[in-house]
Order: C-alpha cells, then sequence, then structure tokens
C-alpha cells in the first residue's frame, strides 16, 4: 500500500481537477456530521463546493469551526437575504470596456484570464460575475488586448480572474508575450490562491515563465489565516521570490475565521517566514451571499490599532475597503 498521502503524489494538472465539490463529501472526510452543518441550499448550483485536497489537508478534523472549512462551507446563512449586499457590489460592469477586460484605476487594467479556481471561497466578490461574457479566446484576445496597447497611460496589468495560475505554463507564456509588445506595460501582477491552495502549482518552468525580464512581476497570494501556509506553501512562495518575483499578501478580514488580533499577528509572522509581505487586509466586500462573514468596521478598526501595537510596521497591513466607482481602495484606518 502506499503510505504517501494523495496529495502529495498528483501533479498540480491532477489536483486542479481532483478537487472536494460535495458538502456531504467535505464532511465525511473532516469526520464531521452534515446533519449538524445544514448545507444544499440554492445558491449551491450557481456556486459549488469546491476545495483542493492540500487545502484541505490543512483543515483539523471533527472541528465544525476550523478557520479554513469555515472558509468553503456553504452555510445555511447565505441564502438569508442582507440588505446592502448585492450580486455586482463593486459595480465592475460599469468599468468593462472590452471582453475579459476591467479597467477601474489609473495606470492599470485587470485582464479576466479565466472562470476557474482552484478554490471557491464563499466570500467572493465576484461569485456572481458573469464570466460566460468576458471568456474570450486567443483571437478575441487579440481584440482586447489592443485596448491595452491603444492606452499608452496603462503601466501595469493585473492578472486575475478566477485565478490565473490554473491556466496552463503555455497560454500564461503567450499572455507575456502579447504583453510585451506594449512598450508602455512595464510590471504585471498576478492575483492568485493558487501557491496556497496547491502549492504543487509552483513549478521551475512557472518561475521561469513569471520572471521574464521585460517586466518587473508582481505575486499578490491570497492568504487569509496561518494555518494555510504549510511547510510546502513555504516553498512555494520562497521558490517564487528566488525567482526575482515580488510576493505580497492580501486577506479578507472575514467573521469567525480571522477577527482577532492573534489570528491577523499570526497569519503576518507566518507570511513573513514564507518570504511575503502582508499588504492588504479588505473589509468584506458586500456580495450576495457573504453577510455572515462581515466584520464591523469599527471593530476592525480595532483590530488594527491592536495589530499596530504587536508588530512591527512591515507586518501591519493596510485596512482597506473597496468601494464601487471610487478611484482606488478607500483606507479604513
Ligand atoms: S480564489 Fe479568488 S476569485 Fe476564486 S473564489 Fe476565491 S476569492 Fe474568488
Amino acid at each position: 500500500m502506499n503510505t504517501i498521502p494523495l496529495q502529495q503524489r498528483l501533479s498540480w494538472q491532477e489536483l486542479l481537477s481532483n478537487t472536494v465539490s460535495d458538502a456531504a463529501e467535505l464532511c465525511r472526510l473532516l469526520d464531521l456530521d452534515l446533519a449538524a452543518l445544514p448545507a444544499g441550499h440554492p445558491l449551491l448550483a450557481q456556486f459549488p463546493v469546491r476545495v483542493p485536497l492540500p487545502f484541505l489537508g490543512r483543515m483539523v478534523k471533527g472541528d465544525p469551526f476550523d478557520p479554513l472549512l469555515l472558509q468553503v462551507f456553504p452555510a445555511m446563512a447565505e441564502a438569508s437575504p442582507a440588505p446592502g449586499f448585492e450580486t455586482d457590489p463593486l459595480g465592475e460592469a460599469a468599468s468593462n470596456p472590452a471582453p475579459g477586460i476591467l479597467h477601474k484605476y489609473d495606470g492599470r487594467a485587470l485582464l479576466l484570464v479565466t472562470a476557474a479556481c482552484a478554490i471557491h471561497c464563499r466570500y467572493c466578490f465576484r461569485r456572481h460575475f458573469p464570466y460566460q461574457d468576458n471568456l474570450p479566446g486567443k483571437q478575441q484576445w487579440q481584440d482586447s488586448l489592443a485596448y491595452i496597447g491603444a492606452d499608452t497611460s496603462i503601466t501595469e496589468v493585473i492578472l486575475s480572474g478566477g485565478d490565473p495560475l490554473t491556466l496552463s505554463d503555455s497560454y500564461l507564456d503567450w499572455f507575456y508575450r502579447q504583453l510585451a509588445d506594449f512598450e508602455h506595460v512595464r510590471r504585471i501582477r498576478i492575483h492568485t490562491r493558487l501557491p496556497v491552495m496547491i502549492p504543487q502549482r509552483v513549478t521551475d518552468n512557472l518561475c521561469r515563465i513569471l520572471a521574464n525580464p521585460r517586466f518587473r512581476t508582481i505575486v499578490v497570494i491570497h492568504s487569509n489565516h496561518a494555518q494555510e501556509i504549510d511547510a510546502a506553501v513555504i516553498s512555494a512562495c520562497l521558490a517564487l521570490k528566488s525567482a526575482g518575483l515580488t510576493l505580497l499578501n492580501q486577506s479578507v478580514l472575514l467573521k469567525q475565521v480571522n477577527d482577532s488580533t492573534d489570528a491577523l499577528a499570526a497569519l503576518s509572522e507566518r507570511l513573513f517566514e514564507a518570504g511575503v509581505l502582508p499588504y492588504y487586509l479588505h473589509l468584506l466586500d458586500r456580495v450576495t451571499g457573504a453577510a455572515h462573514f462581515d466584520v464591523p468596521e469599527q471593530q476592525a478598526r480595532e483590530l488594527m490599532a491592536a495589530l499596530r501595537d504587536r508588530l512591527p510596521g512591515y507586518l501591519v497591513p493596510k485596512l482597506v475597503r473597496e468601494q464601487a466607482g471610487a478611484g482606488a481602495k478607500t483606507p479604513a484606518a
């Protein structure tokens, strides 16, 4: 019998296609009683459960309040109406000048390069996004990328989605080569949860592509809790750093997941061990189905004050809120 855990034997592509996609299965694997954790509401058809095995392996069995589990478990509370929570809380539909492109902030444009993610985070602000209207093929991308070529004020392109690192190496390389034609684009920023969800994704070839000397590449990982960052994640992040990339983290402040000074301080410390600087702590985007994660702004400010007392400045993320129509993220503390 092979005693090596399954997640250590599979390639990143196999791990990406072999995720847990059912709440009952998730409970069974974690020795939890599904009857005590009711799931199965109507929103699940539109935004199903998706949990990669390496992330699952970091959850504590038998703990219904595990901070990693709470990020992926489809609680019945998602189906409760909540005033002020909407399907497009950031008004992104108004900043979509060409298929696959969002242009919200001066100097930066965001490419929605895929709808796929390794994980479905229940608080995701794009959980209702109309990806079907925003997934150009390579031919259509040529037209959409012309928008970036024509606007010489765009110096930074953000690859987002979905998760851009779910794309194959060759497709990522294709985006790098297309963007290299635009002299004004100097930086590429990649927003991804893959190095945390499936650290096996960080291969030598990926590091080579992202280290393209034509650009400075910034990788913004998305980790919300220190428990997410095990030895494999640290190795993956350090490999990206060794390739010369800048590594930052953004988190979302989530009720019961990381809404304590201890949790936030531990996350910052752990990130630093992985060569990653804490960058943003986002107040929750008010998306339909996520109200049960909301932390009041006053409580968030108090947490930040306590964090500043406890940590050196470089380990304290900026507390921000993203507001529809604003020209930048809005500082909240
Ligand atoms: S990985 Fe990012 S885009 Fe995908 S569900 Fe999570 S927060 Fe949303």
